[in-house]
């Protein structure tokens, strides 16, 4: 059935050449027991390991059952390897993380035998070498003798036609030896028995056939065959093994190393910490900031005023500007690049009315400031007073000077577009006592969290309260205030010019005068909210239109229209002073500014595009620009938010390459350290895919092992930092761990892991069988 002509098989070690075989011819029959006997060194494993397709042979010809070897492909020889040729080594080469049972059952695992008919062989096999009561124990703890068996177990398991045998009994004692040889002599009744001994009389006391071997050559034959006919059936099983079964076995193996495999996790896993926690913390902040864009921001007003920043121009200009540099004993005069920046919006009543057909949709609450100055006048206890809207340091109670009267921070808090919908106040604040405005001559007073107001708001309403003291709502609330026009507030001296008239009773007592009343004291709602309006006093824009109504026809109006200098001081005025009077009587209702509220973050996106759309096809100096302090800031923190966290993962990214470099050194020592065990396999009929599967298993093991491992102690990471990050500043659970993420991660790191180890599997599958079972 095996018939070897004129087989050699030569070795280069070191620039050498050896020849192991040197023309060996011999046939076996199907059944009989022969000896091979030879000194050590001779060429007698080589032969061996040539027959049972381990190595392959140079030159000459294999033929089994009659076919010709010469066309085998690498699989064809693992196929022949699993269904033809047992293996029994000197040294056992029983894979030890494996139990007796899986070591007996792993060739036919490898040739796709269901799990229950292997157990089953397996265990016939393991009774019939005498093994019956050590069915369940590991190759180490049975003796010499014993781990034989399991190997002629496992060489017989598969039912092969041929038993190799590489000095089976060269490490077992005498009276052990004797059952072994006494075991392989009764298998050679079924079999064909090769045996390889150094040993003459092993060889004269069993075998049916010596034949004399040296150097690599036969030397005598004691029953030398001719094959006559051949018989022709021959035919191959392939062998595969599934992946699953990869993983059993590096599963087996990597649970030897309980140790290693958890530092080994655990390192690896560091990577997988850093980039959860930074997607956590990074995901959490824009949760948060999110969140206070939709609780603030969107709030916060698009703003329109009458001198604004030109950006556009500023970033062009960066970016076209030449570098011009004074000469030595020159003075370069240019304009500055804010200057260039300036843009000049014209807040025409065009515009205004633009403005208030915004669909309220969008922003239901549209304000304008004016720089109009109202006449008032408050009753205190007896005495008539000029009061003043204004958290300015008021310097005297003189009406005349325009610094004070102007007032910094009052607020004015928009109408609304449709009275059906929210309103801005009600929307955004809440009633401390007294309740909301509900016509235009309502005033209320706005506080902060702390229940706090500008000082200077109550001085210049006539309360009379230092720094640091309180006063109670019920002083404040009712409190009424008179209006006056122009006309009742102002007397014309006969030089023309105007003074504030001086009888304040007579102007109080005007009919004409409009009576406000501080009605309600008003917080803002959350604090997070933006504070929209200053604390102090706050009125309605309508009461602004209704003096400017009132006024703008007034005879200091009309005077001051005709006038080149300040009707009330005399002072010489230029265009641009003089327009600033005029405004400040109430001649015109030119806003200074415009506060668009959009009513969410949605919607403000449409209102900046109406916005946009005034300026189409306008010359650079017609068009109106607004300024969006809230998407700057919104587009400033996300851009950031980010950037930080792209920095951050490519660190935490750093750690990842570094635990894959890892991984593959580790996979490389243990390819080292499994070289016995791929040598086993490849015996076993295993093919160079199979074996690198193996190895990919372990690697996909260690890379679910550290993803797993990195994800849970970053989700258990979150726990403390959440309690840090609230004790620090009142935040609530900022660090969350994104399913998806923690997903990803896993694969990412299986993925990475697997790239790492898959080089050193390559390398353990390209490992000749034949050197890798002579290592020791
Ligand atoms: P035996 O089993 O009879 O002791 P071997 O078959 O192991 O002998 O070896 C026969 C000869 O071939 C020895 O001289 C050995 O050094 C050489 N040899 C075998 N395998 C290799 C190899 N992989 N590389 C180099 N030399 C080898
Ligand atoms: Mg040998």
């Amino acid at each position: 059935m095996l018939n070897l002509k004129d087989i050699k098989k030569y070795y280069n070690v070191g620039g050498t050449e050896t020849r192991a075989l040197d023309g060996v011819t011999v046939a076996f029959r199907k059944k009989e027991f022969v000896a091979i006997l030879g000194p050590s060194g001779s060429g007698k494993t080589t032969m061996l390991n040539v027959i049972g397709g381990l190595d392959q042979y140079d030159s000459g010809d294999l033929i089994i059952n009659g076919q010709s070897t010469k066309h085998f492909k690498l699989t064809d020889w693992d196929a022949y390897r699993n269904n033809s040729i047992g293996f029994v080594f000197q040294s056992y080469n029983l894979i030890g993380h494996q139990g007796i049972l899986d070591n007996v059952e792993l060739g036919m695992t490898l040739s796709g035998i269901p799990k229950e008919e292997r157990r089953k062989r397996a265990q016939e096999a393991l009774e019939r070498v005498g093994l019956k009561d050590h069915l369940n124990k590991k190759p180490s703890q049975l003796s010499g003798g014993q781990m034989q068996r399991v190997a002629i177990a496992r060489a017989l398991a598969n039912d092969p036609e041929i038993l190799l045998c590489d000095e089976p009994t060269g490490a077992l004692d005498s009276e052990t030896s004797v059952q072994i040889m006494n075991l392989i002599q009764e298998l050679s009744q079924e079999k064909l028995v090769i045996m390889v001994t150094h040993n003459p009389d092993l060889a004269r006391e069993y075998a049916d056939r010596i034949i004399e071997f040296s150097d690599g050559k036969i030397l005598t034959d004691s029953n030398p065959y001719i094959e006559e006919k051949p018989d022709n059936d021959f035919e191959l099983k392939r062998t595969r093994m599934s992946f699953l079964t990869a993983l059993r076995l590096s599963f087996n193996n990597i649970r030897t190393k309980k140790g290693r495999t958890f530092l080994t996790s655990f390192a690896s896993s560091i990577g997988i910490i850093g980039i959860a926690i930074v997607l956590s913390l990074s995901n959490g902040f824009q949760k948060q900031i999110d969140k206070t864009q939709s609780e603030t921001l969107a709030q916060f007003p698009v703003t329109i005023s009458q001198i604004t920043q030109d950006n556009t121009e500023l970033f062009s200009n960066a970016n076209t500007k030449k570098q011009e540099k004074a000469a030595k004993d020159q003075v370069l005069a240019k304009t500055s690049e804010q200057d260039l920046a300036q843009h000049t919006n014209d807040l025409s009543t065009e515009y205004v009315d633009y403005i208030k057909k915004i669909n309220p949709d969008w922003s239901n609450n549209v304000s304008f400031s004016r720089s109009t100055n109202l006449n008032l006048l408050r009753d205190v206890d007896g005495t008539i007073k000029q009061v003043q809207f204004s958290n300015a340091k008021a310097e005297g109670q003189n009406a005349a000077s325009f610094a004070t009267s102007t007032g910094v921070g009052i607020s004015v808090f928009p109408d609304q577009l449709d009275p059906s919908k929210d309103n801005f106040l009600k929307q955004n604040y809440q009633v401390v006592d007294g309740q909301y405005p509900s016509n235009p001559n309502d005033l209320v007073l706005i506080v902060d969290e702390n229940g706090t107001t500008n000082v200077n708001a109550l001085n210049n309403l006539g309360f009379d309260v230092k720094n640091g003291e309180s006063i109670s709502y019920q002083d404040i609330l009712g409190t009424t205030i008179k209006l006056a026009f122009n006309n009742a507030y102002y007397t014309k001296l006969p030089t023309g010019n105007f003074i504030p008239n001086q009888d304040l009773t007579k102007v109080y007592d005007n009919s004409q005068n409009q009576t406000l009343k501080i009605v309600g004291i008003l917080k803002a709602k959350s604090s997070a909210t933006m504070d929209l309006l200053a604390p102090g006093i706050a009125y309605s824009d309508s009461l602004t239109q209704e003096v400017i109504k009132q006024n703008k026809d007034s005879e200091i109006v009309k005077a001051q229209d005709q006038s080149k200098t300040n009707v009330l001081t005399n002072e010489t005025l230029d265009e641009t002073k003089k327009a600033a009077v005029l405004t400040y009587l109430g001649a015109n209702a030119t806003p200074s500014s415009i506060y668009i509220y959009p009513n969410n973050f949605k919607t403000k996106e449409k209102i900046l595009t109406y916005l946009d759309d005034y300026n189409k096809g306008k010359d650079k100096a017609d068009q109106v620009l607004y300024t969006d302090l809230a998407g700057t800031m919104t587009k400033l923190t996300g851009g950031l938010m980010d950037a930080i966290t792209y920095v951050l993962v490519a660190f935490a990214g750093i750690s990842l390459v570094t635990s894959m470099i890892m991984i593959g050194i580790l996979t490389y020592t243990s390819v080292l350290e499994r070289t016995k065990e791929i040598g086993v396999l490849k015996a076993l009929g295993a093919r160079k895919k199979d074996i690198t599967r193996v190895f990919d298993a372990e690697t996909a093991i260690l890379g679910v092992a550290s993803g797993v491992l990195g994800v849970a102690i970053a989700y258990a990471a979150t726990f403390p930092i959440n309690q840090i990050l609230e004790n620090l500043t009142d935040l609530q659970n900022v660090a969350q761990l994104n399913p998806i993420h923690a997903v990803i991660l896993i694969v990412i790191s299986t993925i990475l892991t697997m790239l790492g180890g898959h080089l050193p599997a390559r390398m353990a599958a390209k490992k000749d069988a034949a050197i890798a079972l002579r290592a020791e």
